[in-house]
């Protein structure tokens, strides 16, 4: 079967692997659709937090596909069932994993990292790390269940958005879309802000998911602010920067009381001024991950068509030509690539 492998960094191939065989207790999944992730992007350059990733390694995490083949003592799942791995696989028995925080489990594996991942045509996965997808959910779709779990944490568990709440949502990365998607989706008053090069493709992406946006390239974020929030700042700002500059930008722009949430990694430290934080009150708070619930939530999303994921899955890219997905994503020249292994 056909893999795209990750051979040295910033270097992939298409190769020939053995199709696996699923034990008793697994199941053996095709994968329909595989999108590909900043963590990916990250991956592929070999940067630092990822050089201990093994290679050659089959890359991928985001998928969807149908189940093919059930082990003995497999229950849950049947031949033909539409899936989605959650593959961050928490190990079940640490204090955080028994304390119901499993996004962060001490002992996490990521597929697609710490084990060969779902680039490829077919995955075996044991049936507690699958979720069942309706019919009605198109699996083209359903490939972004992954990331927009990551979004329905930020929004509806991490954060206090509320109907009317004035957002600004910083990144028009794939996680800052569909943060942005899913505050809207909800009746919150919505902004993203991107820079430069997100002016090309990922700023219109928003634009036609029928949400404002504005580029701090070219704008003056303080109108903006005075403009949508009468000079008091949002309610809440969500940073998908990556970026540290993109915590103090959200702190300079939230109102007093109100709330910051920041999903991004900011690598770098932040020289982030706390007295104005404690004297506006304001709740820094954090979203890491997802955990099943999140993943629910992310199918409903999806199953009640409360966002548009047709426009933000981005199937142009060739699977056979997989850099060119990597490359273009990296200029922001896409912002969901999702390889199609099996076209419907
Ligand atoms: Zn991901
Ligand atoms: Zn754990």
């Amino acid at each position: 079967m056909k893999a795209i492998v990750q051979t040295a960094p910033k270097s992939i191939e298409i190769r020939d692997r053995e199709r696996p065989v699923p034990s008793d207790d697994e199941v053996l999944v095709q994968v329909h659709y595989a999108g590909l992730c900043g963590s990916d992007a990250h991956a592929y350059k070999y940067e630092g937090g990822y050089e201990w990733i093994p290679i050659p390694r089959v890359m991928g995490h985001e998928y969807s596909g149908k189940v093919v083949e059930v082990g003995e003592n497999v229950t849950n799942f049947a031949v033909g069932d539409k899936v989605v791995e959650e593959p961050i696989h928490d190990c079940g028995t640490c204090f955080q994993c028994k304390n119901g925080q499993p996004n962060v489990c001490q002992n996490f594996e990521i597929t697609g990292m710490h084990n060969d991942g779902a680039y490829t045509e077919f995955t075996t996965v044991e049936p507690d790390d699958l979720h069942h997808i309706p019919e009605d959910v198109p699996l083209r779709q359903a490939s972004i269940t992954e990331p927009l779990s990551i979004a329905t944490r930020a929004v509806f568990t991490q954060s206090n958005v509320t109907p009317g709440d004035t957002v600004l949502v910083e990144g028009p990365g794939p996680i800052g879309v569909l943060v942005a998607a899913v505050a809207d989706s909800m009746g919150a008053n919505v902004v993203v802000s991107g820079l430069g090069k997100d002016g090309a493709y990922r700023l219109p992406l928003v634009e036609e998911l029928g949400i404002d946006t504005i580029n701090v390239g070219s704008i003056d974020l303080e109108d903006v602010v005075d403009e949508r929030t009468d000079g008091i700042g949002f309610d809440v700002v969500f940073d998908t920067t990556g970026h540290k500059s993109g915590v103090e930008m959200a702190i300079d722009n939230v109102r007093k009381g109100g709330q910051v949430v920041v999903v991004g990694l900011p690598g770098d430290s932040s020289d982030v001024f706390m007295t104005p934080i404690v004297r506006g009150e304001i709740d820094l708070n954090t979203s890491y991950g997802s955990t099943w619930r999140n993943f629910e939530q992310a199918i409903r999303v999806m199953a009640n068509d409360s966002i548009d994921v047709d426009s933000i899955v981005d199937t142009s890219y060739s699977v056979d030509e997989p850099t060119a997905a990597f490359e273009a994503f990296l200029d922001s020249e896409t912002c969901k690539p999702v390889f199609s292994f099996v076209d419907e």
